[in-house]
């Protein structure tokens, strides 16, 4: 069996599979990353521990993703700006490794999302793929030839930090004018803050009873379907913006296929067809009619599906096993057989 753990803000998914991807058993745990890495890393191990008993399984290898910068390469996440203490440095792999008895391997979740969606999504029958992700951040990754391109640390694929306006509002990566300080959820939930408290949202005013913190994309969407003007435009900017983010790689790449992540589709249909229709304004140099731009396959189970293909893909390259043979660029990419 192989594990999969999804480590968010909130919520942890784990999850058990077989090698041919039948998900066995999967579970949800709260984060509670407030209590530090290793408590939280624990009671992971603990949990996938007790899910493999219950299945009377053995785990072979497990995937991790966080949401942040990691190193692919050494296991370590470098900076998790969303999760308490931020997680400088910290040995997720070999944490987890000794506690599980088993290798582990960790990833971005965005890149871990796309890996999910190339082996169990839409992206089973393409070669080329870009994965785009929207939440506090805005996250990515880059398909070349069915191989997940990850570079050094496995940072490659920040879409979210290519910079869209020169003198936008600053970024938390220190740029300015980034996607994610322009179209990020934060970024948009701002806005909305703005328009309700200078009057301009009557409509998001009563879904959210007046809290501003209750303010969310989904609940804009709503509000702009019920006629808050205001709301639209803001989530029309928002589109705009992802749009020419996503414009900018498909002229780079040239992909079969973009997959715009379970949250941008939670927004609503207003956000998808706004970065469609910008999408095809903006690619002119050549014909995009069969550049697929579709919501994710997995939904919100991309990551999850990603880290059961993180652990088979890398189990496969252990040193004894059949396959173990690498290309010198191996450890740059990670590849997915064709199907
Ligand atoms: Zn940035």
């Amino acid at each position: 069996m192989f594990a999969s753990v999804d480590v968010g803000g909130l919520n942890t998914g784990c999850a058990l599979a077989t090698r041919a991807g039948n998900m066995v058993a999967e579970r949800t745990i709260p984060t509670q990353a407030h209590e530090g890495a290793q408590a939280v890393l624990g009671r992971i191990a603990d949990t996938i521990n007790e899910m493999a008993t219950e299945a009377g399984g053995h785990v072979r290898a497990l995937g991790v993703g966080v949401p942040g910068l990691a190193d692919y390469h050494r296991g370590r996440a470098l900076f998790l700006p969303n999760l308490p203490g931020h997680w400088r440095d910290v040995p997720v792999t070999d944490v987890l490794a000794a506690r599980l008895r088993c290798p582990a391997f960790l990833l971005n979740d965005a890149r871990m999302a796309a890996l999910g969606e190339l082996w169990y999504g839409h992206g089973r029958t393409v070669k080329t793929m870009v994965f785009l992700t929207l939440g506090t951040g805005i996250g990515g990754g880059v398909v070349i030839d069915r191989k997940l391109r990850l570079g050094p640390l496995g940072a490659a694929g920040e879409i979210g930090h290519q910079t869209i306006l020169p003198d936008g509002p600053p970024c938390g990566c220190g740029n300015r004018g980034c996607l994610e300080a322009l179209a990020g959820g934060p970024a948009l939930t701002g806005e909305g803050v703005r328009l309700m408290t200078s009057g301009q949202a009557p409509h998001l005013r009563e879904l959210v009873a007046g809290d501003a913190g209750r303010i969310t994309p989904k609940n804009m969407a709503q509000a702009a379907a019920q006629g808050d003007a205001a709301v639209r435009g803001a989530i029309v900017r928002a589109g705009r913006y992802l749009g020419i983010g996503i414009a900018n790689v498909i002229t780079v790449v040239y992909p079969e296929l973009v997959v715009l992540g379970a949250e941008v589709a939670e927004v609503g249909e207003l956000l998808v067809e706004t970065i469609q229709r910008e999408v095809r304004e903006r690619v002119r140099m050549f014909p995009i009619d069969r550049v697929r731009i579709e919501t994710s396959m997995l939904k919100d189970r991309a990551a999850l599906w990603g880290g059961l293909a993180l652990a088979i893909a890398r189990a496969a390259k252990l040193p004894g096993h059949p396959e173990s043979g690498e290309h010198p660029d191996a450890a740059l990419t990670i590849d997915c057989p064709d199907r």
